[in-house]
C-alpha cells in the first residue's frame, strides 16, 4: 500500500484550485497542488467580474489579496441598454456604504490568478506545494486514499483529491462522471481593446445594434482603458476571419465611435455550456470550479460560483480532516454545491432565453419587452442583462 505523501492534492492552480488551497491553509491543513505545463494559464483575460464575497473569501483566506484585488479593480455603477441605435433605458447600482468592498469590481482574471498564486507563496509557503509540469493522466481510490499519475511520471499519493482542473477536467473523465445539460449553438467573439473612450466606467448592452444587426453585443471597462467587446456571432463565424484587423475594425469602431484610436489586446470566440457534473463527491475525490459546473458567461457566474465551491469544500475537508467526521460526510459537499450549480444554471437559462432567444415565442415575448422597456418597468426586467449573479438583496444592503 503506498504511503500517503499530502492530506490533501488539488488538480489544476486555476482561481479554485488556489482558492481551495488557501483556504485549507488557513486552517493548518497541508495541500499539493499539480498544474500542466511549467506556469499558470494566461491565455487572455477571460473571467472580468469579482463579486464582494469572492473578495471577502480572498482577503479571509490571504489578508490583503481582496484588498488588492479591489484597489486594483474598478466598479461601474450605470448600466444603460440599448435597442438599435436608441437607449432603451439606465440603471444606476446604489455605491456601496456600508460594505468594505464595493457590489462588485472589474479586474482581469490574469491578475486575480497570479494575486492567488503570489497569496500562496508567500502567505503559505510551508503549507502549499505547487508541482508544475505535472498532467494528471491516471487516478485509482482505494478506501483508505487515492493515487494520481501524472503524463510525466509523477505519482502522488494523497487522502483527499480535489478535481479543479478546468472545463475538460482530466479528474472528472477519470472518475467517468458525466455531465448534464447543453452546449449553446450560440457562438461570441471577444476582443480587450485599449482605448481613452470619452465617457465614464459603465455597462453597455446592446439589442441588434447597427454593425450586428440581428444579435448582441456589449462593452464592459477594465482597469487601465481597457474595454471588453463581445459580439453574438453566427454559428458558423470563423475566428481567423473575424479577428482580421479591418472586419474586426468595423465592429470596434460601432461600439466605440469613429476616431479614437486603440490597441487590440486580445481576441477569442466562445462557445459556452451550460452544464453540470452529476456527482460532485466520489469517495474521497470531490469537482469544483469549471470541472463541476459551466455556465453561460452573462453574470459573471463561472469564476464567482467556483469560489463557492472552494469555501464550501475546505470547510467540509476541515470537518474531516481535522474533527474526525466520517469521509462518506463528504457527500454533503455534493448536495450543497450541486443546488447551487442547479440555482446558477436556471439563472443564466432565464437570461439566455431573452439575449438569444431560441423560438418565435420567446423572439416575439422578447420584442414587445423591449418595445415597452422606455415605459413599463417589468419590461426594463426582462430584458436586463446582468450582472445577474449580483442579487438585489446584494444591492439593498449597499444603499
Ligand atoms: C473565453 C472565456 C471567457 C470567460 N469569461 C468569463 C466571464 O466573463 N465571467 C466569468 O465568471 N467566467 C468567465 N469565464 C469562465 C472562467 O474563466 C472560469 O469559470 C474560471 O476560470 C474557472 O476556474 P477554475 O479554477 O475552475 O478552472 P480554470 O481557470 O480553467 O483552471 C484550471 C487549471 O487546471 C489546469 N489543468 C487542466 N487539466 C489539468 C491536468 N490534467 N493536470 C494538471 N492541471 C490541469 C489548467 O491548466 C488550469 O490552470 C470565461 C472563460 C473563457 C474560456
Amino acid at each position: 500500500m503506498p504511503r500517503s505523501t499530502t492530506p490533501v492534492l488539488i488538480v489544476g492552480a486555476g482561481p479554485v484550485g488556489l482558492t481551495t488551497a488557501l483556504l485549507l491553509a488557513k486552517q493548518g491543513i497541508p495541500s499539493t497542488i499539480l498544474q500542466r505545463g511549467a506556469d499558470i494559464m494566461r491565455t487572455g483575460s477571460r473571467a472580468i467580474v469579482l463579486l464582494r464575497e469572492t473578495l471577502e473569501t480572498f482577503d479571509d483566506a490571504a489578508p490583503g489579496t481582496g484588498d488588492k484585488l479591489a484597489a486594483r479593480g474598478i466598479t461601474w455603477r450605470i448600466k444603460r441598454t440599448y435597442y438599435k441605435d436608441r437607449l432603451l433605458f439606465s440603471e444606476t447600482y446604489p455605491a456601496a456604504t456600508h460594505s468594505r468592498y464595493p457590489l462588485f469590481v472589474n479586474v482581469s482574471q490574469l491578475e486575480t490568478d497570479c494575486a492567488l498564486l503570489h497569496a500562496a507563496q508567500q502567505h503559505y509557503p510551508s503549507l502549499i506545494s505547487i508541482c508544475f509540469d505535472q498532467t494528471v493522466s491516471g487516478l485509482e481510490q482505494t478506501p483508505q486514499n487515492v493515487i494520481v499519475t501524472t503524463r510525466e511520471g509523477g505519482e502522488f499519493v494523497a487522502d483527499f483529491v480535489v478535481g479543479a482542473d478546468g472545463a475538460h477536467s482530466s479528474v472528472r473523465n477519470l472518475l467517468g462522471v458525466a455531465l448534464v445539460g447543453r452546449r449553446s449553438e450560440n457562438r461570441f467573439l471577444i476582443a480587450d481593446v485599449r482605448a481613452k473612450l470619452d465617457i465614464d466606467y459603465e455597462r453597455r448592452f446592446y439589442y441588434s445594434p447597427p454593425g450586428n444587426k440581428g444579435y448582441q453585443a456589449f462593452m464592459l471597462p477594465q482597469p487601465d482603458n481597457v474595454w471588453r467587446l463581445d459580439w453574438q456571432v453566427a454559428a458558423d463565424t470563423n475566428l481567423a476571419i473575424e479577428a482580421n484587423p479591418e472586419r474586426l475594425d468595423t465592429r470596434v469602431r460601432a461600439l466605440i465611435g469613429p476616431h479614437v484610436p486603440y490597441e487590440v489586446l486580445w481576441t477569442s470566440l466562445y462557445q459556452f455550456n451550460n452544464m453540470r457534473a452529476e456527482h460532485f463527491t466520489v469517495g474521497r475525490v470531490l469537482l469544483a470550479g469549471d470541472a463541476a459546473h459551466q455556465f453561460s458567461p452573462f453574470g459573471g457566474r463561472g469564476l464567482n460560483s467556483g469560489i463557492g465551491d472552494a469555501r464550501a469544500l475546505a470547510r467540509r475537508l476541515a470537518e474531516v480532516i481535522k474533527d474526525g467526521s466520517p469521509v462518506h460526510s463528504l457527500a454533503s459537499y455534493h448536495e450543497e454545491r450541486q443546488a447551487a450549480a442547479v440555482a446558477n444554471l436556471r439563472a443564466t437559462g432565464r437570461v439566455l432565453r431573452v439575449l438569444v432567444p431560441a423560438t418565435p415565442l420567446h423572439r416575439a415575448v422578447r420584442h414587445l419587452a423591449l418595445q415597452g422597456a422606455p415605459h413599463f418597468a417589468f419590461c426594463r426586467r426582462y430584458v436586463d442583462s446582468g450582472p445577474y449573479a449580483v442579487t438585489q438583496k446584494a444591492i439593498a444592503a449597499s444603499a
